[in-house]
């Protein structure tokens, strides 16, 4: 291996499995108020940014994640106007959620300052809108206390929870009392979607979060994306409705939504929002099981 700085990502640690990303330059690297946080440069994946040894966002293929976390929930529900995302630090997916011209209000709920000050610094030419959107309004607080906050329920079309995976100050996020407070901020006929991380390796993080759910939800389920920073085959994303048709809306009305939505995208298609429901087995049997219906 050459003598170039590579830096690892630890999360799969237990696993026993490792990757490392040589940095061919090093932007910063240090502590923020409660993450550890380094931000690189990549030959293939541009600027990447880890928190607590774990890939968060690289540039060169975010806009997968943020598409797919942002405009499957906004296009399925139909007529979103109230968004809000839970982490989201690096202010990408808010970006793709100002591209909806229906969405009047999107709420941020950040709890490490650092990250949203660093985004600002080093993604700018990637998360401007999130800075320059009127209709943004950031917060600087732990999305559980957020959520469990009685003036905050039942305000929101869309709950995106884009937290980190569930160690350290994102551990919260996984929890049965912070579904019960998301829950509780959804309007009716709202749609809740997290990062539930990939099943191949962290095949606990969906079942417990689904299983939670169906105490929750009438309707836990999930949808998949390739992203090839979050290795080990399919990321899942959960969705979170009371109402099973919001995630077999039909492909023409999909269509219909994405063309006068007017939106510049370069992996999501409304087939793309369609088939990424189409569970793999091993995934699918993850749900049932969890749904109480194995
Ligand atoms: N796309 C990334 C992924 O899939 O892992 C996540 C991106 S974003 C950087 C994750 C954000 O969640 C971080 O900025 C982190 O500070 C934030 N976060 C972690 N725990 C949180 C909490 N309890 N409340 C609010 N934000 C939190």
């Amino acid at each position: 291996m050459s003598d170039e700085r590579y830096i690892t990502e630890t999360l799969f640690d237990e696993l026993g499995f490792r990757m490392s990303f040589a940095a061919e330059r090093i932007v910063f690297q240090g502590k923020g108020d409660l993450q550890s946080l380094v931000l690189f440069e990549n030959k293939r994946f541009g600027r990447m940014l880890m928190l607590d040894g774990a890939t968060q966002v690289t540039t060169a293929d975010e806009f997968i994640y943020s598409e797919m976390m942002s405009h499957v929930p906004i296009l399925a529900h139909g007529s979103c106007e109230d968004v809000l995302i839970v982490g989201g630090g690096d202010c990408l997916i808010a970006e793709e959620v100002l591209k909806h011209e229906g969405v009047r209000h999107c709420v941020q709920v950040e709890i490490d300052k650092a990250v949203l000050d660093f985004s600002k610094e080093y993604f700018l030419e990637w998360n401007r809108p999130f800075f320059e959107d009127k209709r943004v309004e950031s917060v600087i607080a732990d999305g559980m206390h957020y959520v469990a906050d009685r003036r905050n329920h039942g305000r929101f079309d869309v709950i995106i929870v884009d937290s980190t995976d569930p160690q350290g100050p994102g551990a919260v996020l996984f929890s049965r009392e912070f579904y019960e407070g998301a829950k509780s901020c959804l309007k009716g006929g709202g749609i809740m979607v997290t990062q539930n991380g990939v099943p191949f390796f962290q095949p606990e993080e969906l079942s417990s979060t689904i299983g939670i759910w169906r105490e929750l939800f009438s309707d836990p389920y999930a949808y998949i994306a390739a992203i090839p920073t979050y290795v080990g085959g399919h990321m899942t994303m959960g969705f979170a409705t009371d109402d099973k048709a919001l995630r077999a809306i039909p492909l023409s009305t999909l269509e219909e939504r994405f063309r006068s939505a007017k939106l510049s995208t370069r992996y999501y298609t409304p087939e793309v929002h369609k088939a990424a429901f189409a569970l793999p087995r091993f995934i699918l049997d993850l749900v049932e099981k969890a749904r109480g219906k194995s």
